[in-house]
């Protein structure tokens, strides 16, 4: 065993990872584009982006060149009281590109409390107005963070299984389609004196198993939470900055929501920041001479300069005509490919939103069931391509610098696992 992993036994405990049982971490010991490379020397393709984070491709010399300049300027700095360029610069960069609508950013951590802020943001709304709303609307299957509200908004599951008691009530509706598009209204307009707020990842659900459906769908369902004044966030921390082939999943979408939220991509995937970003009503809702009405959320890390410019500098590489040619690279080569083995016998369903193609084994509900993921997972590694399949769910999230080459490689050794298992 090598040192690195011995010493990591000794003190680490991982994310989502049964330790007792568990295989050993692999040492990675150096980025480069869409490659990993492990600490014995060998080469890996990041098919899922490391955990749907990394957009640029790994070490990027543009963003650690601005990291780096960062450093050595300002570290970091309270955020109440005082601002800096870069956190400046950063929300006049998003407003201008995400929905129109969205008039301010908030900042803080990661994906989970980029959820937690929009929830307070949105029940605030309604406290600071005198009315009592506090139930909220998810999807059945969502996943919107670990952290407690945003573990309360996601589907239960056995990730939340020690937690349920304690968390706070959700109504969950089934994904949209043509046929039950008047239930679920019914199901809003039953509600709509206590509900505060609808949460939803737009068009894909990640952690639900790459669960997707029709913009024309969701767009009802806003439009129904418009007439009905409830509030809408648009959870995009996995679907944004072009993963679903435009800029944002919102902007296959003719409705816009009131709150979205970010992560994720937003700092190229170089490191932690959140976003959540609001329109001028609901900011304007907390404005008051009655102090308590503020918003009382802040993290010491809120709005770091060195993630915000790790950001800016993502943006720069986000905007230039070559990645969105990139992007529909990935997204043409991954529709060809789906055509392809849509009529296997082996894959269920094959699903695509942008660079997201997802695919599922038909395997009957046996115990087997609970081995195909560490199948195909191991059988990938073997190949030297990190896929980490959802249960029985095939999918590649990769960063969008990855070649046709690549792609061509990864789709080869799916067709072989197709043959094999
Ligand atoms: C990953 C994810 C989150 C949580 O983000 P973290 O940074 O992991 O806390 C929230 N919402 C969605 C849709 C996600 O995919």
């Amino acid at each position: 065993m090598s040192d690195l992993v011995s010493r990591d036994l000794e003190a680490i405990w991982h994310p989502y990872t049964q330790m007792k049982t568990a295989a050993k971490p692999i040492p990675i010991v150096k980025g480069e584009g869409v490659y990993l490379y492990t600490e014995d020397g060998k080469k890996l393709i990041d098919a899922v982006s490391s955990w749907w984070v990394n957009i640029h491709g790994h070490s990027h010399p543009y963003i650690a060149e601005k990291v780096f300049e960062q450093l050595q300027v300002l570290e970091h700095v309270i955020f109440a009281g005082f601002t800096h360029p870069q956190a400046v610069k950063l929300a006049e960069n998003l407003l201008s590109i995400i929905p129109k609508n969205q008039a301010k950013i908030f900042y803080s951590d990661n994906g989970s409390t980029a959820v937690e802020v929009a929830i307070k943001m949105c029940l605030q709304f309604w406290s600071n107005q005198n009315q009592h709303r506090t139930k909220i609307l998810a999807f059945k299957n969502s996943y919107h963070g670990d952290t407690f509200g945003a573990m309360a908004v996601s589907a239960r599951s056995a990730f939340t299984a020690a937690f349920d008691s304690l968390l706070f009530d959700v109504e969950f509706l089934d994904l949209p389609n043509e046929n039950n598009l008047e239930v679920l209204k019914s199901q809003i307009s039953n509600l709509k004196s206590e509900l505060a707020c609808f949460i939803f990842e737009p068009l894909v659900q990640g952690a639900g198993g790459m669960l997707m459906y029709e913009a024309e769908d969701l767009d009802e369902l806003i439009l129904h939470c418009k007439k009905e004044n409830v509030l809408t966030i648009a959870d995009e921390v996995m679907t944004g900055f072009g993963r679903t082939g435009k800029l944002f999943a919102s902007d296959h979408l003719t409705q816009k929501a009131d709150l979205m939220c970010f992560s994720k991509g937003l700092t190229g995937g170089t490191m932690p920041l959140g976003v959540t970003s609001c329109t001028q009503e609901i900011y304007d809702a907390f404005l008051s001479d009655d102090k308590l009405k503020t918003l009382f959320h802040g993290h010491s890390f809120t709005a770091n300069p060195v993630a915000c410019a790790a950001s800016n500098a993502s943006f720069d590489i986000l905007m230039q005509a070559e990645t969105h040619e990139s992007l529909k690279r990935i997204s043409k080569k991954h529709h060809q490919f789906k055509e392809e083995i849509e009529l296997n016998p082996k894959v269920k369903n094959v699903r695509q939103c942008g660079t997201i193609l997802a695919m599922e084994w038909n395997i009957e509900a046996t115990s087997y069931f609970n081995n195909i993921r560490d199948t195909l997972y191991n059988f990938f590694l073997d190949k030297g391509i990190i896929l980490r399949p959802l249960g029985n769910i095939l999918y590649i999230m990769p960063p969008y610098c990855i070649s046709n080459d690549d792609l061509d490689y990864i789709y080869n050794q799916i067709r072989e696992a197709l043959i094999k298992f």
